[in-house]
């Protein structure tokens, strides 16, 4: 069984995936870790994020390896476990760009399709149900309005300590969309056949509870 999830930044897919797949008891699978690990690969190299020959022979220089420890995704860059340090805005912005780059999309698409195909999976990400697993049993789309995905997220920072404004947030939000909506490759779109969820005003609760209906639904009980 293979749920895809995709949708925009910060729409609240890995919360959501990670629980349902830990109710189903399936194995979570976050793509957009792996881009991010290049990402943050890329950033330690300095390549900047305008020459794409440079960030595409310095992507070549980076394998990304994920793994499970008790349950949970890690993700391992040239051997070592970079897990801790994806989760950085800057880190995010990176990988969106190397995201763009058709040499790192099909290393990872290889890498997600093994995954998919040993294993019972929610995986989330851009392009899952209309690029890696067209042939999902069950495709989400989720959504949320910019403004809503930019206070979940100054809310998280506020939480760790932090000051950030809130006008950024939304900004970087709204231009990270833009180069995933747009680029050539593998653009994030909603597939024919996923159904829209919008958690703008859902709880955490109430998506999980809807995706759980749609996945009992998808296998037929
Ligand atoms: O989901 P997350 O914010 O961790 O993803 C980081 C970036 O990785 C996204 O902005 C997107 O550009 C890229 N990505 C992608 N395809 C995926 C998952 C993530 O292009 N399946």
């Amino acid at each position: 069984m293979n749920i895809a999830i995709d949708g925009p930044a910060g729409a609240g897919k890995s919360t959501i995936a990670k629980l349902v797949s830990k109710k189903l008891g399936y194995i979570y699978v976050d793509t957009g870790a792996m881009f991010r690990a290049i990402g943050l690969f890329c950033a330690e190299e300095n390549t900047g994020s305008d020459d794409h020959e440079l960030i595409a022979e310095t992507a070549g220089r980076a394998d990304v390896n994920i793994g499970y420890v008790d349950g949970a995704q890690r993700v391992f860059l040239n051997g070592a476990d970079v897990t801790d340090r994806l989760r950085d805005e800057k880190v995010g912005n990176m990988a969106s760009v190397v995201a763009q780059i058709p040499a790192v999309r099909s290393t990872l698409l290889d890498l997600q399709r093994k995954i998919a195909a040993e294993n019972d999976v929610v995986m989330d990400g851009r392009d899952i149900g209309t690029c890696v697993l067209p042939d999902a049993q069950l495709k989400v789309y989720l959504t949320a309005s910019s403004a809503v995905r930019a206070k979940r997220r100054y809310d998280e920072l506020v939480a760790k300590g932090e000051t950030p404004d809130i006008d950024v947030i939304e900004k970087d939000i709204i231009d990270r969309d833009e180069r995933d909506m747009n680029r050539e490759i593998a653009p994030l779109k909603q597939a024919d056949d996923a159904i829209l969820v919008d958690s703008s005003y859902m709880t955490i609760e109430e998506v999980t509870d809807r995706i759980m209906e749609l996945a009992a639904k998808a296998q037929g009980k």
